[in-house]
């Protein structure tokens, strides 16, 4: 029973069992909410998110009198989503003008949007430039020749170069990107030149540097080296030390606490650079995770050699397990609880499409209603149509409200495009 069985960390903050049994997210009974809403639905804890937001905050303001938190919108790259980091203080990194559109959606100001990218179009740069966005982060020498045909002189813009410092944290290799060898930013041979060239013009402001080393990042003590190897080429007034902490998908999964994080990393350039410094920082999968839920059915569930409980969603919806390997864990959402032992596969035309291998489930059935935490970074952010799958919608569930803020797709979007 419900007791006998706390959520593990991997829940959004607040959820609890109710006394049916049934799982409970912002206050909602997620079989209530798979009726309403049908499946598969990304069922998102509004308040989990705001608690994170303060919490990062607050962990950063203990730390650093001059910093600014940036959300990073490609890990949950909806206009609700967005909104949401917005009021919380957050800027906004967007990686295309797509994203772009989604943050103005979503109500950021342009002045709070940064823009990344290792392969911009000139769209990107010049709508970034006609909007007047915050800061642009500049990845080659490109960008930088770009940006100075683009803008007429009548104002600067801001712009940050992103540096490759040779530093790989402990992590796949495919969310690992500020090694010696990696297509983003300027190497340490390559970034004096190109600092010399963004300074020589007079239409880019060049505020500092920026690295992204890397996502799902437990042991911290890359950023120091990190930061380290950006001494060599000089001083600026701000670094922006990218994202990459690491969120809880699994009950074994401790990552270190938002105080741990922001400790680390302020301490980290007030120990290289010295005090005076502006820190920014640009987390998103640690911010949105665990705030949300999937919800799917079961369609059928298979004895083979194995078990396999099929549902009606898979790498549509989620696809960093077939990307990554990446590992959840799941539950029947109103019978928590394991004893088999089993494959959670979706509906997709690949042997690979395995949502969780070696999941262990109570009794599954046909009919029943399975619900995997921890979905909210990139799982929406990747979605695709594959097999004419209908994106699912997702929900905000508060205080036992619940709204949908990204509908369901339909066939009709299915075919928008078709001419
Ligand atoms: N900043 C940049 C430039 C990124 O590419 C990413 C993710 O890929 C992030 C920030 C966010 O990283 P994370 O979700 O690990 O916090």
């Amino acid at each position: 029973m419900a007791d006998a069985q706390p959520l593990a960390n991997v829940y959004p903050i607040g959820s609890t069992i109710n006394e049916l049994g049934r799982l409970e997210v912002g206050g909602c009974d997620v079989v209530d909410l798979a009726r309403e809403f049908g499946t598969p639905a990304y069922i998102v804890s509004e308040d989990d998110m705001r608690a994170r937001a303060r919490g990062l905050q607050s962990a950063f303001a203990a730390e650093s009198d001059d910093f600014k938190l940036i959300f990073a919108s490609k890990a949950f790259p909806c206009a609700a989503v967005c909104a949401l980091f917005a009021e919380e203080g957050f800027g906004c990194d967007v990686a295309s003008a797509g994203e772009l559109a989604i943050a103005l959606a979503g109500g950021v100001p342009a002045g709070q949007i940064q823009m990344h990218g290792n392969a911009k179009s000139e769209l990107d740069l010049q709508r970034a430039v006609e909007l007047g966005i915050g800061a642009i982060v500049v990845d080659n020498l490109r960008d930088l020749d770009r940006l100075e045909e683009l803008l007429d002189g009548s104002s600067r813009q801001k712009i940050y170069l992103r540096i490759a410092p040779g530093v790989s944290p402990d992590t796949h290799p495919a969310i690992s990107t500020g090694g010696p060898n990696t297509k983003f930013g300027f190497d340490l041979e390559h970034a004096p030149a190109a600092i010399a060239r963004a300074q020589a013009i007079d239409s880019l402001e060049l505020e500092g540097l920026h690295f992204h080393i890397g996502s799902q990042i437990f042991d911290l003590s890359p950023f120091e080296g990190a930061l380290r190897s950006l001494a060599s080429l000089g001083e600026f007034k701000a670094y922006n030390l990218g994202g990459g902490l690491a969120a809880a998908y699994t009950a074994q999964d401790h990552p270190p606490g938002y105080a741990e994080y922001a400790a680390a990393k302020a301490g980290a350039l007030e120990s290289v650079f010295g005090p005076g410094h502006r820190l920014l920082d640009e987390p998103g999968r640690a911010l949105v995770a665990n705030g949300c839920v999937t919800l799917y059915s079961v369609e059928s569930v298979k004895r083979n050699v194995d078990t396999y409980v099929a549902v009606d969603g898979g790498m549509s919806d989620n696809l960093r397990p077939m990307l990554y390997g990446a590992r959840y864990e799941a539950e029947i959402a109103d019978r928590f609880g394991g004893g088999t032992a089993c494959h959670l596969v979706g509906k997709h035309c690949e042997s690979g499409d395995i949502l969780i291998r070696d999941a262990d489930l109570n009794q599954p059935a046909a009919g029943d209603l399975v619900v995997v935490p921890a979905t909210g970074a990139y799982g929406h952010a990747m979605a695709n149509n594959y097999n004419g799958a209908l994106r699912p919608p997702v929900i905000f569930a508060s205080n036992g409200d619940a709204r949908v803020v990204v509908r369901r797709e339909s066939d009709d979007d299915l075919l928008v495009r078709d001419v």
